[in-house]
C-alpha cells in the first residue's frame, strides 16, 4: 500500500496491518521485522511511515469514565474527535487539543502535541495520568510521571520509537459551554505582535496568524486570536458543514500572487479596532477540519510544514531575520501560525520550550530546500529546534543540536531493545 503523512511528501510503499486486540499487537512485536505504529496519519512527514506499519485505529474502545472527576480511560486508537463527541455534551473537554481533532490518543501522546494554550496548560502529556505501553519483549507496563518514569518521559514525544501505546488514562476538564468567547486583535508588525502576546498573556488560548509576505514596516503583521471558554451553555456540538477538496485540485493555483491576495484580504477583513464574538468550539480550535482533505490543495508534489521554536530571549530579532528571509525568498507560505510557548517539560523529545514557535506550510518546489537549509541554520544559531511531528527533511545534526534529551533517549532505546523493533523512515533518516 502506498502511504504518506499529511503533507503527501514523502510517499512510501508499506505492508500495513492493524489490530483490534492487545494480543494481536503483542504478536506483531514478536516478529523479526522492525515496524512503526500509525494512528490517523496526521503527522505531516515520515514519522508514521516505514516498510511495515501497524495501525491502531481499530483498537478504539472507551474503557472507563468517572463523571465526578473527568478521569477517562481509553484505548490508544480512539480519536480526539470521538472523545469530544462523547464527552463535550456532558460538560467535559480535553485540556490540550492540537489544530485538528482527527488524531488518535496514541498519536497525541507520541507527538506530545500542544495547543493554543501551551503557555497555560503545557503539552498533551500534562493531561495523561498514565499510559499502557507494549515493550519489544511483549511485556506490558503502565507508566506515569511516578511509575516507570523513564518510559513515560521517553514515550510522551517519543514518536512511536519506544513501543506501542495501548491505552491511556486522561484527565478531562470540565466546561460549561461548547462556545468560545473569541477576540481578534490586529497587529501592525512583528514588534506589535509580540507586544500583544505579552499584553494578553493571561488569555487562556492565544495564537497569531502572520502575513509572511508583508515586507518593510509591515513585516510580521498579524491577527492575534484570543479565546476563553464561554461561562454558560449550550453544551451541544455544532459541527460546521465540511467541504471536501477534490483530488484533481490544481496545486499551481496556490502560488505567490494568490497568496498575496489571500493575505491582504484576510488581514483587512478585521478592522483596526479588532473583532469579538462567541464562536462554536469546533471552529475556534479546528478551523481546518471544515475543509476535508485540504492537504490536496498543494497539488501532487505535496507540501511540508516547517515548525520551529526559538528561545524567548533573542526571539524577536531571530523571528525578524527569519521572516525577512522568507519574504525575500520568492516562496509563499499560506499558513503561518505563531504561538508563545510556556516552559519545557521533562519529556526527552518533547518539542516545546519557552519561546516563540512559528509553523509554516510550504508547497514542495525546487527553491524550497535552499530556503529551509538557511532557516535551519538561523534556528540553530538561536538555540532552537524543529518539531518531529511535522518534519520530513531535517538532517541529523539539526536534531542533535536541538534536543538535549536525545542521548538519554537513545540509551533507553538500546537498554529496552527498542532500537531493533521500532523504526520509522524518520528515525532512520535521523539516526535515532
Ligand atoms: C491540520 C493539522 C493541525 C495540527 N495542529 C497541531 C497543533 O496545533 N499542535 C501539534 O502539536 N500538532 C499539530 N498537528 C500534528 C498532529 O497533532 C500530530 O502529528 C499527531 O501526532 C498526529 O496523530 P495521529 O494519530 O494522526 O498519529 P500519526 O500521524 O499516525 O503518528 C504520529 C506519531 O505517533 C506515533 N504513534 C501513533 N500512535 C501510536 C501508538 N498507539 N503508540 C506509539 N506511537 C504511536 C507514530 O509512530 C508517529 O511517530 C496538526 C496536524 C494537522 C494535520
Amino acid at each position: 500500500m502506498r502511504l504518506s503523512g499529511w503533507g503527501r511528501f514523502p510517499w512510501c510503499e508499506a505492508r500495513v496491518r492493524s489490530f483490534a486486540q492487545a494480543g494481536e499487537a503483542a504478536s506483531f512485536v514478536g516478529r523479526e521485522q522492525p515496524f512503526i505504529v500509525r494512528g490517523l496519519g496526521r503527522s505531516y512527514g515520515d514519522s508514521a511511515l516505514a516498510q511495515d506499519i501497524l495501525l491502531t485505529r481499530r483498537f478504539n474502545h472507551i474503557l472507563d469514565f468517572c463523571p465526578s472527576t473527568g478521569a477517562l480511560s481509553c484505548e490508544a486508537g480512539v480519536s480526539l474527535d470521538e472523545i469530544i463527541a462523547a464527552f463535550l455534551p456532558r460538560g467535559w473537554f480535553l485540556p490540550v487539543v492540537p489544530g485538528t481533532r482527527f488524531v488518535t490518543v496514541g498519536g497525541a501522546i507520541a507527538g506530545d502535541v500542544h495547543g493554543k494554550n501551551h503557555h497555560s496548560a503545557g503539552c498533551f502529556s500534562s493531561c495523561v495520568r498514565s499510559l499502557v505501553l507494549l515493550l519489544p519483549n511483549g511485556e506490558v507496563r503502565t507508566c506515569s510521571p511516578t511509575d516507570n518514569r523513564d518510559l513515560f518521559t521517553a514515550t510522551c514525544g517519543g514518536m512511536g520509537l519506544t513501543g506501542v501505546i495501548l491505552a491511556a488514562e486522561l484527565a478531562l476538564r470540565s466546561v460549561s459551554s461548547s462556545m468560545i468567547e473569541q477576540k481578534v486583535v490586529k497587529a501592525r508588525n512583528l514588534a506589535h505582535t509580540l507586544e500583544l502576546f505579552e499584553e494578553h498573556g493571561d488569555a487562556e488560548y492565544s495564537v497569531a496568524w502572520v502575513d509572511t509576505l508583508a515586507q518593510g514596516e509591515g513585516s510580521g503583521r498579524s491577527l492575534l486570536i484570543l479565546g476563553e471558554h464561554a461561562p454558560g451553555g449550550p453544551l451541544r456540538l455544532a459541527e460546521p458543514k465540511a467541504v471536501t477538496i477534490p483530488s484533481w485540485f490544481p496545486g499551481w493555483l496556490l502560488g505567490r500572487p494568490v497568496a498575496k491576495i489571500f493575505n491582504n484580504l484576510k488581514y483587512s477583513s478585521i478592522s483596526a479596532n479588532g473583532a469579538q464574538g462567541v464562536v462554536p468550539l469546533h471552529s475556534f480550535f479546528f478551523p481546518l477540519d471544515g475543509l476535508l482533505e485540504w492537504n490536496r490543495l498543494y497539488g501532487r508534489k505535496g507540501f511540508t510544514q516547517y515548525q520551529f521554536v526559538i528561545p524567548k530571549q533573542g526571539g524577536p530579532e531571530g523571528l525578524a531575520a527569519i521572516l525577512s528571509r522568507i519574504a525575500g525568498s520568492g516562496l509563499a507560505s499560506y499558513l503561518a501560525v505563531l504561538k508563545l510557548f510556556g516552559p519545557a517539560n521533562a519529556n526527552m523529545l518533547s518539542f516545546p520550550m519557552a519561546g516563540y514557535t512559528l509553523a509554516l506550510d510550504f508547497k514542495i518546489s525546487s527553491g524550497l530546500p535552499a530556503l529551509l537549509h538557511d532557516l535551519d541554520r538561523m534556528v540553530r544559531e538561536q538555540g532552537g529546534r524543529l518539531y518531529l511531528a511535522k518534519d520530513a527533511r531535517m538532517e541529523p545534526a539539526m536534531l542533535e543540536a536541538g534536543y538535549p534529551g536525545l542521548a538519554e533517549f537513545r540509551d533507553l532505546r538500546r537498554h529496552y531493545g527498542m532500537d531493533t523493533v521500532f523504526s520509522s523512515l524518520q528515525s532512520k533518516r535521523l539516526g535515532v
